[in-house]
């Protein structure tokens, strides 16, 4: 899931993603999909009673504020044992928390992408001049006591 440095969308079909189910798509074009904002790298709080997942700015330790980016993608479990690759076959365990503008999560409930997502735009670029992106907006999840998280929480869908 997310956060590689270097997502590779070279040489892909035109729209590939709406000529092909998710289950059908190559490592390559599944990979592609990743819009690169970082926001599953964001801590969520889950309502017990009621399932609803809040997206908090207190970041995953691993996270850099800077590039909106995991800092330690390849090697992450080391650190961060619990951190999920989302692919195809767990993908409807795992959609209901991931962000509503992930495109895993909207091609999952059968929507588009959205018009400033990378792969529409073919610039790395634009989901961060969109501000969709987690970049210089999070805060530390060492220096945020869990208890404080409710105060953190931002407003999906951006
Ligand atoms: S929330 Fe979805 S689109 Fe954004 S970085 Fe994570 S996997 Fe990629």
């Amino acid at each position: 899931m997310g956060n590689d440095t270097d997502i590779d969308r070279a040489g892909l079909a035109k729209r590939f993603w709406e000529k092909k189910p998710l289950k059908k798509l190559s490592t390559q074009e599944w990979e592609a999909l990743c819009d690169g904002c970082g926001k599953c790298c964001l801590n969520k709080l889950e309502d017990e009673d009621s399932g609803e997942v809040a997206l908090t700015c207190v970041a995953c330790r691993m996270l850099d504020d800077d590039t909106g980016l995991c800092s330690q993608y390849p090697i992450r479990h080391q650190f961060v044992p619990e951190c999920i690759v989302l692919k195809p076959e767990n993908l409807d365990s795992h959609a209901y928390w991931m962000p509503q503008t992930c495109a895993y999560r909207l091609l999952w409930e059968g929507k588009s992408l959205p018009n400033w997502h990378p792969l529409v735009t073919g610039d790395p670029e634009s989901v961060h001049t969109a501000g969709v992106s987690v970049r210089g907006r999070t805060v530390s999840e060492f220096e945020t006591p869990m208890e404080e998280w409710e105060d953190y929480i931002i407003e999906e869908p951006v």
